[in-house]
């Protein structure tokens, strides 16, 4: 997608701070922290949201998940917790189309949704 600013930054057009990368997913430091450690992970495949992803998408969720494992482990996290949120549709405030996940952690989480 021309106009997707994650699509140009997985094509390296935007510089991001990668803090991990495989052939279909990328995570990278979310440039508006909103706790000292958040980071985006994202599939490099442009989809809008959590509901459009497809049955033929599925695989892709698992190694989301995956890899929301290996960054939690990498940035020191998996023990101490971590709050993973992604915003779909107009409600949610989401404001970049293509699907992406917040991993927030560094600090306790307060009961309300903090992003
Ligand atoms: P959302 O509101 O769920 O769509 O979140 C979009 C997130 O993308 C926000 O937390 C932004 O700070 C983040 N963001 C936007 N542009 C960039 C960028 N160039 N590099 C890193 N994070 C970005």
């Amino acid at each position: 997608m021309e106009d997707c600013v994650f699509c140009k930054i997985i094509k390296g057009e935007i510089p991001s701070e990668k803090v991990y990368e495989d052939e279909d997913i990328l995570a990278f430091n979310d440039i508006n922290p909103a706790a000292p450690i958040h980071v985006l992970i994202i599939p490099k495949k442009h989809i809008k949201n959590l509901m459009e992803f497809k049955p033929e998408d599925y695989k892709l969720m698992e190694k989301i998940l995956a890899t929301v494992q290996k960054v939690a482990q990498k940035v020191g996290v998996d023990e101490k917790g971590f709050r993973l949120i992604s915003n779909c549709g107009p409600d949610s405030g989401q404001e970049v189309m293509h699907v992406h996940f917040h991993l927030l952690a560094g600090r306790k989480m307060g009961p309300k949704i903090v992003h």
